[in-house]
């Protein structure tokens, strides 16, 4: 693409409306990627007329012929797999495999919504009075306006937009200032696919109140929303002001749990993967291990040592594991956070501290780091991190291990291994989470099943699979009643 990169409104890759630029950087290296619009209110006013105006021929397209756009869009995203893939590593830090699973995400993701658009399927129910039918049929809402993160710069604006676009919504997309340019490829993609003028626009910036301008907007049906709890708060209050709805995904504080009976290799490569992939900085990452006394100490010198191997660097070097930090700010939290660990009384035994040497010293880079002996009131314990910081907590059985885990004020992702299958099914039922795995780690969601969390987590919606479809669409109940004369419900019932 050409530097700067453009908005894309109405069908069109514009300047924001201002001519201002802001930079986007690689993590692991400093060096500038591109300049990107530096956008205001009047570019996302601009956005959500475009979008408004396309929305009248956008929802009257069968759904089946927005389905066969959907399915060009994954054959685009395909195609540009490894490109797509070098560049999102390259802005947003994540190893070079992680990154070829996040486009991975978005082309599942364009099929599974793709094939809704010949389903769709709605209610058929008999009318309680005579010659009457009553169905119920999913109706798109309008103007879709999506925030995303910069965590899952792909997958989260593809998760989002292929549900909303196959319910016949149009969207205006507002990515993190740290990604906006995966977000540009994206939908770049979505153009060559043949997604009509207007359909999808994106609108980038560095402002802060940017995304506040398309919550206001009042030609905005509905937020689709994932971002920190704090933010999130914020939008569903602007959300609420000005009476539309609002679909957020937050935080999380997720945990492994490992029983005495687990098999303790298979849990290693399981809580590693969960804990130090994309270098902590999912949603879904594992913070918390709550383990049996019995096996607490062999779990974690087995741990120690994994840890040993892991190498950290550019995402981009294929002998790299864990990338770097998405900006120092987030070096700095993660940091602070670590020194209240130590504060609080829990022992430190490995990492801790930034990496600034030899290939780390122009990047974001933070040590893998383990904290054994942490308690549940200590604030390690309890709030998100969002890096490479792994907390142990001892308990005495899976009863102690589920209260631990239901201890916190997010609900995403909890993971148990234990080779007692009456023991998972027990778990399964009590772990408060949207996302239970048993003998696997704490991520690795797949497209079709429901995705979320309870708690603080979020707002009760879930995307992916079918619940997504509720998010994107209203419901109309419709009666035909052809009886020839006036029938009162609940009233004419002889
Ligand atoms: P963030 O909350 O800082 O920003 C998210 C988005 O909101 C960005 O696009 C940002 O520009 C925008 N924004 C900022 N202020 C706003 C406002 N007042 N109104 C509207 N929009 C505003 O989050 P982040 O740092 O980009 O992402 C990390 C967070 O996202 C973590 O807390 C993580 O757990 C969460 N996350 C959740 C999920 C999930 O599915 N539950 C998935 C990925 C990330």
């Amino acid at each position: 693409m050409e530097n700067p990169v453009h908005n894309f409104i109405g069908g069109k890759w514009v300047p924001s409306r201002s001519g201002k630029t802001f930079e986007t950087r690689n993590p692991a290296t400093g060096a500038v990627i591109t300049q990107c619009a530096d956008s205001n209110a009047e570019d996302m006013n601009d956005a959500v007329g475009a979008a408004h105006k396309a929305f009248e021929s956008w929802r009257r397209l069968p759904a089946p012929r927005r389905g066969e756009l959907l399915f060009r869009a994954a054959e685009r995203l395909f195609h540009e797999k490894e490109t797509l893939a070098r560049s999102l590593t390259s802005e947003m830090g994540k190893v070079l495999v992680e990154g070829r699973g996040d486009i991975q995400e978005a082309i599942d993701m364009a099929y599974y919504m793709g094939g809704e658009g010949r389903r769709q399927f709605g209610h058929i129910a008999p009318s309680e009075l005579p010659n009457k039918s009553a169905y119920a049929i999913r109706e798109p809402l309008g103007v879709i306006g999506l925030i995303t993160p910069w965590n899952f710069p792909m997958a989260i604006p593809a998760w989002k937009s292929f549900p909303a676009l196959i319910m016949g919504n149009t969207v205006v997309l507002k990515p993190s200032p740290e990604t906006p340019y995966t977000a540009a490829l994206f939908v770049k993609c979505l153009e060559e696919a043949g997604i009509p003028p207007g359909v999808v626009n994106l609108v980038m910036g560095s402002a802060p109140d940017l995304g506040a301008t398309l919550v206001k907007h009042p030609e905005v049906a509905l937020i689709s929303f994932t971002g920190s709890k704090v933010t999130g708060g914020k939008v569903a209050v602007d959300a609420a002001t000005h009476y539309k709805q609002v679909a957020l995904e937050l935080g999380g504080k997720n945990a492994i749990l490992v029983m005495e009976d687990a098999d303790l290799e298979l849990a290693v490569e399981g809580i590693v993967w969960s804990a130090f992939g994309t270098s902590g900085q999912r949603c879904t990452a594992c913070s918390r291990l709550i383990v049996h006394r019995e096996v607490k100490e062999k779990l974690v010198t087995r741990l120690l040592d994994r840890m040993n191997t892991l190498r950290v660097g550019n995402g981009l070097d294929p002998e790299i594991d864990v990338g770097p930090l998405i900006n120092q700010t987030q070096v700095e939290h993660v940091h602070a956070l670590v020194k209240v660990g130590q504060t609080e009384g829990a022992q430190l035994r490995a990492g801790g501290h930034p990496l600034t040497e030899g290939p780390h010293a122009s990047g974001h880079f933070f040590a893998p780091t383990l904290f054994d002996n942490v308690t549940p009131s200590m604030r390690i314990a309890k709030e998100e991190i969002f890096g490479p910081v792994l907390s142990v907590l001892e308990v005495n059985n899976l009863e102690e291990a589920i209260k631990v885990n239901n201890s916190v004020e997010y609900g995403l992702s909890s993971s148990l291994y234990t080779q007692d299958v009456n023991r998972a099914q027990h778990a399964i039922r009590e772990l408060d989470s949207g996302i239970v795995y048993i003998n696997a780690g704490t991520i690795g969601s797949e497209v079709h099943l429901p995705f979320g969390g309870i708690k603080n987590t979020g707002n009760g919606h879930r995307e992916a699979g079918q619940a997504a479809l509720d998010t994107f669409s209203e419901w109309k109940s419709i009666y035909v009643d052809y009886s020839g004369r006036l029938q009162r419900a609940q009233i004419d019932t002889n």
